[in-house]
């Protein structure tokens, strides 16, 4: 099979490889679509020994497909299943795994994209327990699901119990995470949605997906989004962005009892100090989702209130849609569809 790898740092290309075969436990899927996210950029940007991976390893994190194949001992997953593929690889044994926490396993530093063989390939080979069933899902398109929505719902959820029903919340960066972050919000609270984005027609999809406000990221962004939110401030901040600019409006404008979420890896820094931050305020810095909330993530999507938002590459244009998604000109998610 051909597979889009990662061969040396700053080198991706495209490589042959021997189709893999399931060990104990794990299935083999027929990768149906690969969602290419943000974080690709770092790992194909970054020069040598600044990321903790082995190279050469198979680029796409967000694989959705179909099961190929299984290894002994797998029972109660029929060939040709439709199934969600879960980015990070856990161990299922260490003291995160063991108290639900998956996403957070001793390293999660890895998962299959980065570090691992991801879905950047006709195959992948993943634990059984590492797949989601999709029902009548298209693989081709729900991809995303697997980090976009699903990281950005682990964000989201982690901050529901904070909200109430005249909650105002903000969200910050609205592409492929941050989009899915504004649904989990129209889909799962009463809260006022006010979205900030740096591209006009993101702001218009904004609207589109669920925010009641839109404002334009640039200068004077913490007074203009507070102006915004109101002289309260909101109870949740969600920063898909992460720069020095978006993380102090981010804090700045949680309210008392809020939260803020910095899920964007700009690389930014806020300088906390005493009246900088609304008291009892919860910073955290997130990643990825568990298995179960990506299963919460696929039902939410088969309910068929989910809006998912991508643009279909063939696999040989694999370069071009990174070009774009560097870019920024994506409207919506970018999917990759190898040859299965
Ligand atoms: P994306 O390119 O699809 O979306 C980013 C959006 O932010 C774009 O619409 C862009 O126009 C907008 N934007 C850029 N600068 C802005 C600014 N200053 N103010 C407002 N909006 C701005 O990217 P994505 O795939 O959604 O990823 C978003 C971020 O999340 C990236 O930094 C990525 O590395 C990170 N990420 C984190 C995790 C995690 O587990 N923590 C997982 C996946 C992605
Ligand atoms: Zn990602």
């Amino acid at each position: 099979m051909t597979a889009y790898r990662l061969i040396d740092w700053q080198q991706p290309g495209y490589v042959e490889m021997p189709v893999p075969q399931p060990g104990p436990g794990q299935v083999r899927v027929r990768v149906g679509g690969v969602g290419l996210c943000h974080s690709d950029i770092l790992f194909l940007d970054s020069p040598a020994g600044v990321l903790p991976y082995d190279l050469p390893f198979t680029l796409g994190h967000e694989t959705a497909g179909w099961i190929d194949a299984v290894g002994d001992g797998v029972t109660g997953i029929a060939t040709d299943t439709a199934v969600a593929v879960a980015c990070m690889s856990p161990c299922g044994q260490c003291r995160q795994c063991l108290r639900g926490a998956d996403n957070y396993c001793v390293d999660s530093w890895h998962g299959r994209g980065f570090g691992m063989d991801g879905g950047l390939a006709s195959f992948v080979v993943v634990g059984a327990g590492q797949v989601v069933p999709l029902g009548d899902l298209d693989p081709r398109v729900v991809a995303p699901l697997t980090d976009a929505g699903a990281t950005s719902y682990h964000a989201v959820k982690r901050t529901l119990p904070k909200l109430a029903a005249d909650s105002v919340v903000a969200v910050i960066g609205v592409g492929g995470l941050g989009g899915y972050a504004v649904q989990w919000l129209r889909i799962l609270t009463s809260a006022r949605i006010v979205a900030v984005e740096a591209r006009p027609e993101r702001l218009e999809a904004a609207r589109a997906l669920g925010a009641d406000d839109v404002i334009e990221a640039g200068d004077g962004l913490s007074r203009r989004l507070r102006e915004a939110i109101g002289p309260q401030g909101a109870d949740a901040v969600y920063d898909f962005v992460g720069t020095d600019s978006t993380m102090n409006a981010a804090i700045r404008n949680a309210a008392v009892l809020g939260s803020v979420a910095i899920v964007g890896q700009g690389f930014g820094s806020y300088h906390l100090t005493w009246g900088g931050i609304a008291h009892d305020v919860d910073v955290f810095v997130p990643q990825g989702a568990t298995i179960a909330e990506l299963g919460e993530v696929v039902d939410l999507a088969k309910s068929g209130e989910v809006i998912v938002e991508v643009e279909q590459f063939g696999f040989d244009d694999a370069p071009t849609a990174y070009s774009r998604l560097r870019e920024g000109t994506l409207n919506g998610r970018a999917v990759v569809l190898p040859p299965g």
